[in-house]
């Protein structure tokens, strides 16, 4: 249902520690595509450290190295502004290092911090027993077929992490989609979480920017159905994307 805004207020948290891997585009895709739309739109820089704000109808967190990412969590848990805003209808796209941090808890520096409890999923380095040497980092291009009741195309996008995600026995939500290529959460196949209006993955592109679908579909959660939009159905960085991905090895 539609929470009725004038202006979509698009909240980029923090992206001097969750900018590492270029999310920010994130809210250039999905301001845009409201103002092509003649909707208005409004990007909410949130600088790292500051209060985040509840008002908002959209809030993005982006991928980022160990050490920030601990910061980002601790900086985030100073208000509960996130959940209440999802509370109240608010959408989360969380991407790498902002998807560890809204789960239940991710490691660092060989300790392990306590995320965000939006979600319930946990990372670690591995899942393995002790004696098994822990998987390397997962880095190149990633394939998602996404959960076939988002309606969502093939999402294509790029990893490089070094964390393991899991969903925690009895936890809400579902799989964002299976793994087609690459390692996503790299336990059992799948990639991300959806969660209500609570969405998180693995995948950088940024995966607004090469999987339009999905930035309308965050779209349509706070605004109603949109507006259709004029021009090709694909961006140029979806068709990139995809020739990267499906290009032999
Ligand atoms: N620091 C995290 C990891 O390596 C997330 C990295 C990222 O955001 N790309 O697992």
């Amino acid at each position: 249902m539609s929470r009725g805004p004038s202006t979509t207020r698009i909240a980029l948290i923090y992206p001097e520690l969750l900018g590492t891997y270029g999310d920010g585009g994130n809210a250039i895709v999905l301001a845009r595509r409201l103002r092509w739309r003649g909707l208005r739109a409004e990007i909410v820089n949130v600088a790292a450290g500051s209060p985040v704000p509840e008002d908002c109808d959209i809030y993005l967190l982006g991928g980022g190295e160990d050490a920030p990412q601990v910061l980002a969590a601790d900086g985030i848990r100073q208000n509960r502004a996130i959940a209440r805003a999802v509370s109240g209808g608010a959408a989360v796209l969380a991407v790498c290092a902002g998807y560890q941090v809204i789960g239940e808890s991710f490691p660092s520096g060989g300790e392990i911090h306590p995320g965000l409890h939006l979600v319930g999923i946990e990372t670690r380095r591995s899942f393995a027993p002790p004696e098994t040497p822990p998987p390397g980092r997962a880095v190149g291009d990633i394939v998602v077929e996404p959960d076939p009741r988002l309606g969502l195309p093939t999402l294509y996008g790029y990893e490089n992490h070094a964390g393991r995600t899991r969903r925690l026995p009895g936890a809400g939500g579902v799989p964002l989609g299976t793994v087609q290529r690459g390692i996503g959460d790299g336990d059992g196949g799948t990639d991300g979480i959806i969660d209500g209006r609570v969405v998180g993955t693995y995948l950088h592109g940024p995966v607004l920017a090469q999987n339009p679908a999905l930035a309308d579909l965050l779209l349509s959660w706070v605004h109603g159905a949109l507006p259709p939009l004029d021009g090709p159905p694909e961006t140029v960085a979806l068709r990139e994307a995809r020739r990267r991905a499906l290009a032999v090895s």
